[in-house]
């Protein structure tokens, strides 16, 4: 508005000073034009007679229009005659208009506001132009002659004024309210994405701002609800895990539970008691793996785990998984199967590489029947101009549903959970808990490479990881 206000301000200023330069030249004009004519009158009979007077000549010619006065003075400034009206003060008019001259003899005309006595309304003030013309006859100054008739400059100026003025003022009134609606108008999204974001809480992520359009704002609020969506999916999957990860604790704990209750309840045999002993071994055992498993998703989760990259063979690493996981597949009847083991160079944690590995030969192990085999072996792979080694761990198990193969890498996804949580009471096969194959896809990830699992069912599954080679 003040910004506004000043330009019309500058504008009103311009158009003011440039119209009063043009009314004062037109003013000029026209008394320059009455001048050409009372000379023209002048040089007639009738001033020859000195009877001059408005009906002495056709009207539009009249060398005196209602208003006009003229005053014939001599070089001492003594009214000789005058025509017209009459100023109420004439002597003092013509001294002053001959000292006007006299200080300035440049000026065209000369504007006074004189007293005029008016045979209807009496004495009444108004604004004249005056034009003083020297009167000259055989090379010498006989006297003046002043033409004074009315100035429309005035009045003319008093117009433009109040249009000016009451232009910018309606302006100013129309951009206030206008400026007004629009500010509304722009800040309505605004509001609404404040009162959303107020109304959304930790509990209630599911709502959304939907902005209809396609400016700057809409656009704004789709980002906030594609922000929203993902902050709800991270929510959601910390619930989940929390949920999932209590309740996987809660079955070892309620089995131990129950088992210790049935022994001390009555006096049993010793056979009975190393029975429920093997049992708590077993489910402690399945409960210090899962709070492993827990603490190293969480510290990957934080971003604290630590990862200590060295330069390794990657066979060497995949020799000691094997070595580390043999018992188990003894233990379980099964063969394991190295392929090729060509020395292979890549930069990696050797601790992580090696759970990786034997996460995933043991659950080759897991869930193939006694009897089956897993095979183990590395490649080098050329792949884009690059060099990879890939790792193929295969099994003749039962393979992996279709349906499933896009999950399980979720975290606590088991297929057949009756299959995998096995508290048999004379098994000590490891059980599952649904995490391993997320922390193998993370250990992977951080390596910079990619798993891959392909899987038949009743045939087997292969899982593939390739990781960049150490150039
Ligand atoms: P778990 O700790 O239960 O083994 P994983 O994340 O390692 O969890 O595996 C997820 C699920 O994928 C398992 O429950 C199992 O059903 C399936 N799975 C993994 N590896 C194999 C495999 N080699 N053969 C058949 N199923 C497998």
């Amino acid at each position: 508005m003040l910004i506004l206000a000043i330009v019309l301000t500058a504008f009103s200023l311009f158009i003011y000073i440039t119209q009063s330069r043009d009314y004062q030249f037109d003013a000029v004009g026209n008394m320059q034009e009455k001048l050409v004519r009372l000379q023209t009158y002048f040089h007639s009979a009738a001033w020859q007679n000195s009877n001059l007077s408005p009906t002495d000549v056709p009207s539009n010619e009249a060398p005196l229009q209602s208003g006009d006065l003229i005053i014939l003075v001599d070089i001492n400034g003594q009214i000789l005659q005058n025509w017209g009206q009459n100023p109420a003060n004439p002597n003092e008019l013509v001294g002053t208009l001959l000292s006007a001259e006299a200080q300035n003899p440049d000026a065209r005309v000369y504007q006074q506001t004189i007293p005029i006595i008016n045979i209807n309304q009496g004495k009444i003030s108004s604004d004249y132009l005056f034009i003083i013309v020297p009167v000259i006859r055989s090379d010498s100054l006989l006297g003046f002659l002043i033409l004074g008739s009315p100035s429309p400059l005035n009045d003319h100026l008093r117009r433009l004024t109040i249009t000016l003025l009451m232009g910018s003022l309606g302006m100013l009134v129309v951009a206030f309210l206008g400026g007004l609606w629009l500010a509304d108008r722009a800040m309505r999204p605004v509001k609404a994405i404040t009162n959303a974001a107020h109304t959304i809480s930790e509990s209630d992520l599911s709502r959304r701002l939907n902005l209809p359009g396609h400016d700057e704002l809409a656009q704004l609020a789709s980002t906030f609800d594609e922000m929203l969506a993902r902050l709800q999916a991270a929510f959601e999957r910390q619930r989940r895990f929390l949920a999932d990860a209590s309740h996987e604790l809660r079955t070892p704990l309620t089995v131990m539970n129950l088992e210790v209750g049935r022994v001390l309840s009555g006096h049993r045999t010793s056979t009975e008691y190393q029975h429920a002993l093997q049992i708590v071994d077993a489910e402690s055992t399945r409960m210090a793996r899962l709070v492993n498993e827990l603490m190293s998703l969480a510290r990957m989760d934080a971003g604290q785990a630590v990862l200590e990259f060295e330069d390794l063979d990657f066979s060497d690493v995949t020799v000691e998984a094997v070595e580390r996981i043999s018992p188990l597949a003894e233990q379980q009847n099964i063969i394991l199967e190295m392929g090729e083991m060509p020395e292979l160079c890549i930069c990696g944690d050797r601790q992580y590489l090696v759970q990786m590995i034997s996460n995933l030969i043991e659950n080759g192990i897991k869930y193939s029947g006694s009897g089956q085999k897993v095979r183990i072996e590395n490649r080098l792979i050329h792949n884009n101009n690059q060099d990879f080694v890939s790792l193929r761990v295969s099994d003749t198990g039962p393979g992996i549903a279709p349906d499933h193969l896009s999950h399980i890498f979720d975290r606590f996804y088991r297929i057949d959970e009756a299959r995998s949580r096995d508290t048999d009471e004379d098994s000590s096969s490891p059980t599952g808990s649904g995490l391993g194959l997320s922390i193998v896809a993370w250990i992977v990830q951080v390596h910079g490479g990619e798993i891959q699992v392909t899987s038949k069912e009743n045939e087997g599954t292969l899982f593939e990881v390739t990781l960049p080679i150490k150039k």
